[in-house]
């Protein structure tokens, strides 16, 4: 019927395989607790990043006032498009700038840390130039601004 030695000489072997699941199951539980921590800062992080990157309308508009609606790289302005055709200027699309980027700690809600842009310099300053170098950078065929 039933060998109660061979059970017997199965128990170590038993206790060992008990032992094994359960670090098992603790690694796994550890990892897990790792990962949704990980996981929970990161989202703390871009929700921050995000929150600093804002530019409130109302701010965006103060900028474009203060720099007259010129880019502050190029210098190309709607005034200057309009001069060349009537109504051109509303064609310029112009962008406030994180003069010191997000990434770097600079914020949006700081209306000194913002700066008017064209859109084709935005793009080429990206996030870690300044206007000089973009400046030596480009070259567009043409120069707005009077030196
Ligand atoms: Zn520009």
């Amino acid at each position: 019927m039933f060998d109660f030695d061979e059970l017997a000489s199965t128990v170590p072997f038993l206790r060992f395989l008990v032992i094994v699941v359960l670090a098992a199951l603790v690694v796994i539980t550890l990892r897990y607790m790792w990962q949704r921590y990980l996981i929970r800062n990161q989202k703390k992080h871009q929700r921050d990043i995000s929150q600093r990157r804002y530019i409130r309308a109302s701010d965006k508009e103060a900028v474009f006032e203060r720099d007259n609606y010129t880019c502050q790289i190029c210098g190309i302005s709607r005034d200057y498009l309009d001069d060349l055709c009537p109504g051109l200027g509303d064609y310029l699309l112009l962008e406030a700038d994180h003069i010191r980027s997000v990434k770097r700690g600079g914020t949006g809600n700081d209306i000194d840390n913002l700066q008017c842009l064209c859109w084709r310099c935005n793009r080429k300053k990206g996030g870690n130039k300044t206007n000089q170098e973009v400046r030596d950078e480009i070259d567009y065929g043409i120069w707005y601004l009077e030196e």
